[in-house]
């Protein structure tokens, strides 16, 4: 597995991030037991970066494995805290559930947040810059999907890593597009950033064209790690494989298979809009009243993926 160098921060992480939101309560919701061991295959088999969230509610997971396999990998969470005294909290019950001195990465967690997100959030993102002169935190930056979001990073001396979505299909990008994208991250890395990307396969809609996907960032970005989710230990192993593969190997690998994977809404990021009921083509979104979470019916969905690109909030993920 190959290391990467993140920006000027001077920490090393794997080409491969293991990503956990997926297997968390949000998504696929695994038991201490099986999650644990998901990651721990992951960190056995050379990946040295974990990509968390408060939100994820992952901490338990990531530090069962870690007592499993008895290493400590580089560790990146994030918060949606929007004052100094929540991102204080978020700050040190990471450290507490996660067992650790020091978090490596902590980020604004600001998914949608426009670009003024510094300023709504000042209060936040002082505390984390406090935290980093304490030394309890090595590195500082922000998680986004906004195009200019990323280009304001690039521009802001303090932040050390940005973490921002691109897939060759677009699906997720905001307030821009994969070109645009693609200059803002290209100026983070010319300034010195730490870059890696997260939604490569689309929150799991380009799963069916996993090499595609994977092939286009790494031949625009060879040196930026990649956060995936992973839920399974043959995910693991097919992750771990195709990125330690020569080009030939590669080639001759079959299709990750998808046939277990499925559509589902993410409660906690779904604002009841109902766009989704409409996007769908085949009729597999329903919602009950519109206050409720739609629903997707397995038997219908056809895993286009349509309703993914549809969603305001990005809040259909493949789990
Ligand atoms: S489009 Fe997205 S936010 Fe709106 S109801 Fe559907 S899942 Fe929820
Ligand atoms: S993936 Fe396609 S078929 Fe399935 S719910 Fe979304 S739009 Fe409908």
């Amino acid at each position: 597995m190959r290391r990467l160098l993140l920006g000027k921060s001077g920490i090393e992480v794997s080409e491969l991030c293991f990503g956990a939101l997926p297997m968390g309560p949000l998504q696929k919701d695994l038991d201490m037991e099986s999650g644990s061991a998901v990651i721990a295959r992951a960190l056995e088999g050379g990946v040295n970066f974990i990509d968390t969230a408060q939100l994820y509610r992952t901490y338990s997971l990531i530090r069962a494995a870690l007592e499993r396999v008895d290493r400590r990998p580089v560790i990146a969470s994030k918060s949606t805290a929007a004052d100094y005294d929540g991102m204080r909290r978020a700050v040190d019950e990471a450290l507490e559930a996660l067992g650790v001195g020091r978090l490596d990465i902590f980020h604004l967690h600001a998914a949608r947040a426009d670009v003024d997100v510094f300023e709504r959030r000042r209060g936040a993102w002082q505390c984390l810059l406090d935290c980093r002169a304490a030394g309890l935190i090595r590195a500082v930056g922000i998680s986004t999907h906004t195009v200019p979001v990323v280009e304001r990073a690039a521009a802001m001396a303090e932040v050390d890593v940005v973490f921002p979505l691109l897939n060759f299909q677009g699906t997720g990008i905001l307030q821009g597009t994969v070109a645009t994208m693609i200059a803002a991250i290209r100026r983070c890395l010319a300034a010195g950033k730490g870059v890696y990307l997260m939604k490569v396969l689309g929150g799991g809609c380009l799963v069916g064209e996993y090499h595609r996907a994977f092939a286009y960032v790494r031949r625009l970005f060879p040196d930026v790690p990649l956060a995936v989710g992973m839920v399974s230990e043959a995910e693991v192993d097919y992750n771990l494989a195709y990125f330690t593969a020569s080009e030939a190997e590669r080639a001759a690998m079959p299709p990750l298979p998808a046939a277990a994977k499925r559509f589902q809404v993410v409660a906690v990021v779904c604002q009841r809009c109902g766009t989704c009921v409409g996007a769908c083509p085949n009729g597999a979104i329903s919602q009950a009243a519109a206050d409720q979470v739609p629903v997707i019916d397995p038997q219908l969905c056809l895993r286009c993926g349509y309703c993914v690109g549809e969603c305001p909030e990005f809040a259909i993920r493949m789990v």
